[in-house]
């Protein structure tokens, strides 16, 4: 068992599912390939292990580029597809899980309907700042790669895996695995003795790695990878404090045809320039832009997402939000505000 896990959560976790009929598992909204690796990974836990009547329910479908995560015929509800489902899902359910996010307010449009729900609540995740009151039982590190490996160790240390990984279902098994990939940008960031105990763990019962590599990192559009050139060569800005960032307005989204999820891990692409701290990505959406921050060490990546973009996550990997007419007046201030970010912050 890892450091951060203590044997008495484990057993009030294995009696909560034992005594639970019908689960429902949360993750954050645009679900990334450690929030859809974890929910399917204990979903298949929950319903092959145990029997349960698991499913995952997430505020929206997933990006093209991720949904392969989710393995086949494993139930995922999405609450912008089957909104009344979802709702009456979670009503329905006598245990909640929510993963890879620090409370239900990054749920969005399901946070009340979770709130409201009066079932035990268990949170497994690895942001800072966890909401510990809004929960029965919470499994919370910061010192790990990934909610995906946060979990690998919960399950290892049920009894009916007893530290054995080749005892989780195979589908388990490859979307742990998965997850933690993703987290880490494929082992380069955030990556702890642990988890390499966990990948050799997961290799050792049987998980295809080609496999998971070849659905994360080889099957993009043509259109994506010559969007990341052009955002590269021609977008890219670098102020003399070393904020690196890049705008992807909806006029570049659909000169590229780009989808949602297709500028995932650009953000981290400036981070190997010598002279760059962080490096922020904008994308435009209706009344705001989403933003990707990421810092080397010694530079916050989580200050500048809470105190400038409503947001928060991890010391040097964090998001949030830039709205308008709230934040700037139109989307065309948005590189001037990043300026003042950059002389506020990293000056
Ligand atoms: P990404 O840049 O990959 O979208 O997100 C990086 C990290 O920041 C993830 O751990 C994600 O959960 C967190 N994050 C992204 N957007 C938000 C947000 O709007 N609010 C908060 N609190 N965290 C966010
Ligand atoms: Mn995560």
């Amino acid at each position: 068992m890892i450091a951060c896990l203590h044997t008495e959560d484990i057993q009030h976790l294995d009696a909560l599912v034992e005594g639970c009929r019908r689960v429902a598992i949360a993750a954050h909204t645009h679900p990334d390939g450690d929030a859809l690796g974890s929910a399917a990974a204990l979903v298949c836990y929950l319903r092959q292990s145990r029997g349960k009547d698991a499913v995952a329910i997430l505020p929206d479908s997933p990006a093209p580029s991720v949904r392969p995560i989710i393995p086949d015929g494993a139930p995922f509800l999405f609450l912008d597809r089957q909104p009344e489902e979802c709702r009456k899902r979670i009503a329905g359910s006598d245990l909640v899980f929510l993963l890879d996010c620090n409370g239900f307010s990054r749920t969005e449009g399901l946070q009340e309907c979770f709130e409201a729900s009066p079932a035990p609540k268990v949170l497994i995740d690895h942001h800072l700042n966890p909401e510990r009151e809004r929960f029965d039982l919470v499994f919370s590190t910061p010192e790990i790669s990934s909610a995906s490996e946060l979990l690998h160790w919960v399950l290892l240390s049920l009894p009916d895996i007893g530290g054995d990984a080749r005892k989780l279902p195979a589908d388990t098994a490859k979307a742990l695995l998965t997850g933690m990939t993703t987290d880490t940008n494929n082992f380069a960031n955030s990556v702890y003795p642990s988890t390499f105990r966990m990948a050799s763990d997961l290799l050792d019962a049987g998980v295809d790695r080609d496999g998971v590599l070849s659905t994360l990192y080889n099957q993009y559009r043509e259109n994506r990878v010559r969007a990341m050139g052009f955002l590269q060569y021609e977008d890219l800005r670098i102020t003399p404090e070393g904020l690196a960032y890049m705008i992807v307005t909806r006029d570049i989204r659909e000169r590229f045809d780009l989808e949602d999820g297709e500028t995932e891990g650009l953000v981290n692409v400036p981070l190997s320039i010598d002279r760059v701290k962080m490096s922020i990505l904008l994308k435009e959406e209706t009344d705001h832009f989403r933003v990707s921050i990421r810092s080397k060490k010694g530079w916050s990546a989580q200050q500048v997402a809470a105190t400038r973009f409503h947001g928060g996550g991890h010391e040097n990997a964090s998001g949030g939000k830039l709205y308008w007419p709230g934040d700037i007046p139109a989307p065309a201030n948005a590189a001037a505000f990043l300026e003042r970010v950059s002389h506020e912050c990293l000056s």
